[in-house]
């Protein structure tokens, strides 16, 4: 694509919508003193069009190794006057597909101008544009119901942000109080400290304990410690911890069929680390040597259904007699997250998974998703799905992990609406009513 540009993509104009597509691209020079010549700058608003695919197109330049910014143009500096930003902005229609893709110029060198300047050395804003260009047009998107924020999590999030707000002191949460980047970035930015063991807070501070469960040992250093525990715990979680107590005070000996390193799994083993084995497959169970007398097990909340089924089978045939748990332990949450998005899988051509990585619940849906022969993908937000598995995916399911915002689906389905007229559609499989109390000295849950 030529350096400056405004130009209508009318080929790619969506079925049933009268606005042509606005590409607004070129070089402009910014007033910002930390913008370098070669940043990408990508508009957020544009006069009274607000581009909400700006985050796919900051995302798809991040990975290609270019530095962005995002914001208004008075955030980024650029004159309304620069030419290239004059003519879009007199193309510019409120309900117009528009990516506004500049890039700071020669005029940003301290030493001044120079003409033989390429502000695409390597094709990568060309690429990006062309790739939002084959990423316009009509869809469907199927949310799935329930997703986002589950009960435990939520109690688990109102915990801390009672604690800060109830001041002065710094709140301590040991781990990430649920397994998700941005709930953990914006506890952060309003205070609370995340550290990874008890060694990292003073004596006599509050400290929060995860969503996930702590072991008794745990528990017992933060009480030779001196310090004000608030145990963010979800009940489900402690429910399994009762479980397992339960079946050591029998003399059993007790597998957990979870996954090696999460949290969770690691405060479970923690009831009774001399008598519980981590199972995490079929092939675990097969390996595992004869045992003495009487055998129970247990599961992480968040486990596959089917998977934790398959590997419970085979304790079942490995040890007869074997007894499990009285009522399933994946929690309702991981249990309905799950059943959803299978429906959805089915319909789609690709499902968005909205959570973090080490969720293990959203990994989960990723992998259901698969498993129904449909790709999908796990993402942080908007500005991680790439624009080219857009293309050519008319209709799109979106859920997220339970530990990931409500707000971060909202921004996908803006986002998408930003490429072209949507149809949501909402598959829910149940309605979800549960909430946890707090824990005594923060009150009832506000809602
Ligand atoms: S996913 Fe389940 S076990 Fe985990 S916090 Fe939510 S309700 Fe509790």
């Amino acid at each position: 694509m030529a350096q400056d540009e405004t130009k209508d993509v009318s080929a790619r104009t969506a079925a049933g919508s009268t606005a042509a597509p606005l590409v607004v691209t070129g070089t402009v020079t910014s007033s910002r003193l930390d913008v370098r010549p070669g940043d990408v700058l990508v508009a957020t608003e544009f006069s009274t069009v607000t581009c909400a695919s700006a985050p796919l197109l900051t995302g798809e330049l991040r990975r290609a190794g270019r530095r962005v910014r995002a914001g208004t143009l008075a955030e980024l500096g650029v004159p309304v006057g620069e030419p290239v930003v004059a003519a879009g902005l007199r193309a510019a229609l409120p309900g117009r597909p528009t990516a506004v893709v500049l890039t700071a110029g020669p005029a940003n060198w301290n030493a001044g101008g120079n003409a033989d300047y390429n502000a695409d050395p390597d094709g990568s804003v060309g690429r990006a544009i062309e790739a939002w260009c084959a990423a316009l047009g009509p869809r469907t998107v199927l949310l799935a119901e329930p997703r986002s924020f589950c009960a435990g999590v939520d109690r688990a999030i109102e915990i801390v942000e009672r604690l800060l707000d109830r001041g002065p002191h710094p709140v301590y949460v040991r781990k990430e109080i649920v397994h998700n980047t941005h709930v953990v970035r914006d506890l952060a930015a309003r205070g609370a400290v995340f550290v990874e063991e008890l060694d990292e807070v003073p004596q006599g501070s509050t400290v929060v304990f995860s969503a996930h469960g702590v072991a008794p040992a745990v528990r017992r250093d933060a009480e030779l410690r001196g310090l004000d525990v608030y145990d963010a715990t979800c009940p489900l979680v402690s429910k399994v911890h009762a479980e397992v107590r339960r079946y050591a005070a029998r003399g059993d000996r007790i597998y957990l069929i979870g996954h090696a390193g999460h949290e969770e799994s690691e405060g479970t083993i923690g009831e009774a680390p001399e008598r519980t084995v981590l199972v995490q497959t079929a092939d675990d169970v097969a390996a595992l040597p004869d045992g003495e007398g009487a055998a129970s097990y247990v599961m992480q909340t968040t486990l596959g259904t089917d998977e934790a089924d398959s590997v419970a089978a085979a304790l079942h045939d490995r040890f007869p007699g074997i007894r499990g748990p009285g009522s399933d332990d994946i929690c309702y949450a991981t249990t309905n997250r799950q059943n959803a998005v299978r429906e959805v899988a089915a319909e789609a051509d690709l499902v968005l998974v909205v959570g973090s990585a080490n969720s293990s619940n959203s990994v989960r849906l990723v992998e259901r998703s698969v498993a129904e022969g449909t790709k999908s993908l796990l993402v942080e937000d908007l500005g991680d799905v790439p624009l080219g598995l857009l293309a050519g995916a008319g209709t799109i399911g979106v859920t997220a992990g339970a530990s990931a915002a409500p707000a971060l689906v909202d921004e996908i389905v803006v986002g998408l609406q930003a490429l072209g007229p949507v149809r949501t559609q909402e598959v829910r499989v149940a309605t979800e009513t549960v909430t946890f109390g707090l824990p005594s000295g923060l009150g009832e849950p506000t809602g």
